[in-house]
């Protein structure tokens, strides 16, 4: 049983103001793995003040030192790679491949990325006799959600200290494990004092204060529409720079092709992954609607080979991540089936055999419309939902129908069909076939948010720019 009841402030595990805790469910067992303190206001003030302290020293700081600092953080997080994968499985419910493997992973892809990057990153541009400078934006508060644990913390604290910038991390209450083991990580890597800090804490404990701090220039929030709304309230007054990576509801567009019955299981498969926790889910499948049984066909068959339960077992999916996602999931499932939607595979309920833990059938819908509830509300469950397009402006449009737009897809053999399919997605990330780059921007048009994240967009977001005029280089006229 875990105990995390210290925050990591000032480069001490400091005690909370006031302690108050909260048990963290495994959802695989149902059962207490861990318990935090709950931060407050006056922890998160505390945090911020060592932010602010560190910020001139750790500003200052130069390319070559802050390599340095990310090279020994690299080498102290792969020796805790074991570490982070048991976080992840207790707490959300991972099982070990996408936990040890390919989410610890992840986050060596965006620390190794940021390390080059930085190397290279031209923080000062002479144009004509103007000097553009890229400066730290100085404290940021990083508030990230359960889904993706690692991936979030990383693809936020990582351009933040390469930039220069000083900050204060809360991640999800629901999964604080993985937050806990990289506090660590970067206690053991020699991150100066006040550089990183963590409160552990929930949306209105600490998330809400952290937001609306005066001493904070910058609130980078992973989450719910919902949260990152209420973010952006509590620091308009403040004036302060808001990122909000928010929700999505992805087209993915399958073409009329001979690789149809292929991309419409991988499709599946894609979906189904994290059990579907990933706000870039391809969760609204469209297929050519004359070749909708043979689409189906694929789609069952696909299904079927998605097994489900104990994360620390050969399976491929493991429960979601809480009581409460879990709730929400049956509650959409079965309005799927009251809107008139048909089961293809799955459906309420949890898979024969398991009682106990937040476990979801896999569940594929067709004759799904895109105005039905299922087509339009982020699930993050397991289920699919399949529609039928005409032509491809019909897909185009039912793909644009979202108040999101994250992500999209596009799955073809004929590559020149899918670039301009690809083209016409109104979403941040726009993958044709397999694509994946961890130097691609990441973020959303619409409602899926603000600020891009990833490789080089994910500096410019802590980074302010500076223009001196009359600045010219020794020996031109200013
Ligand atoms: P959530 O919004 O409930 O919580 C996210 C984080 O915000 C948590 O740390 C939570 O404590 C905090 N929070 C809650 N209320 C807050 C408030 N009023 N002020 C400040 N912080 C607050 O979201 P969740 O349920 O943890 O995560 C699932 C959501 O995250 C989904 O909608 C998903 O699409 C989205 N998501 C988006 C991305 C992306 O990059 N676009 C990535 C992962 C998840």
């Amino acid at each position: 049983m875990r105990e995390y009841l210290k925050f990591y402030i000032g480069g001490q595990w400091v005690d909370p103001v006031e302690l108050r805790t909260l048990d963290v469910v495994n959802p695989a067992t149902e059962e207490v793995a861990g318990r935090i303190a709950l931060g407050s206001a006056a922890d998160v003030d505390a945090a911020v003040r060592a932010a602010r302290a560190a910020f001139a020293s750790w500003s200052a700081t130069t390319v070559r030192e802050r390599v340095e600092v990310l090279e020994s953080i690299l080498d102290a997080y792969q020796k805790r790679s074991g570490d982070f994968a048991a976080a992840l499985t207790e707490e959300m419910g991972a099982p070990a491949y996408l936990a040890g493997g390919f989410q610890v992973g992840l986050g060596v892809g965006h620390l190794s990325t940021a390390i080059e990057l930085l190397k290279n990153f031209v923080f000062e541009e002479q144009r004509g006799a103007t000097l553009i400078v890229k400066e730290p934006i100085g404290v940021c508060g990083l508030i990230t959600p359960w889904n993706w644990p690692m991936n979030q913390i990383a693809v936020k604290v990582f351009p933040a200290l390469a930039t220069g910038c000083t900050m204060v991390l809360k991640p999800s209450e629901n999964s604080p494990f993985t937050g806990q083991v990289f506090a660590e990580v970067l206690e053991a890597a020699g991150v100066p004092a006040g550089v990183f800090n963590l409160v552990h804490g929930d949306g209105p404990g600490v998330g809400a204060p952290l937001s609306s701090h005066p001493d904070v220039d910058l609130v980078s929030f992973t989450g719910s529409v919902r949260a990152g709304v209420e973010v952006a309230r509590n620091a308009a007054p403040t004036v302060k720079r808001v990122t909000q990576e928010l929700g999505g509801k992805g087209p993915n567009i399958i073409l009329d092709d001979e690789a149809l019955a292929g991309n419409v299981a991988k499709g599946v498969l894609s979906m189904m992954g994290n059990s579907g926790q990933t706000c870039s889910a391809p969760s609204r499948m469209l297929v050519p609607a004359a070749r909708m049984a043979e689409a189906l066909e694929a789609a069952a068959a696909a299904a079927a080979t998605v097994t489900v339960g104990d994360p620390n077992g050969e399976v491929v999916i493991g429960p979601v991540a809480n009581e409460t996602q879990f709730n929400k999931i049956q509650v959409l499932i079965r309005k799927g089936v009251d809107e008139g939607a048909t089961l293809v595979a799955g459906g309420p309920g949890r898979p024969d055999g398991l009682t106990r833990g937040f476990f979801v059938r896999p569940t594929v819908f067709a004759n799904v419309t895109n105005d039905m509830t299922i087509a339009r509300e982020e699930i993050f469950g397991p289920v699919l939902a399949i529609l039928g397009y005409d032509d491809l402006d019909q897909a185009v449009e039912i793909a644009n129908d979202t108040e999101y737009g994250l992500a999209g897809y596009v799955a073809g053999a004929d590559l020149a069909a899918a670039r301009a399919v690809a083209r016409r997605i109104r979403a941040g990330w726009v993958g044709i076939n397999d694509g994946f780059d961890l130097h691609c921007p990441f973020g959303g048009y619409k409602k899926s948010g603000n600020g891009r994240e990833w490789g080089e967009f994910g500096f410019h977001e802590y980074l302010e720019v500076k223009g001196i005029l009359g600045y010219a280089p020794d020996g031109a006229a200013s």
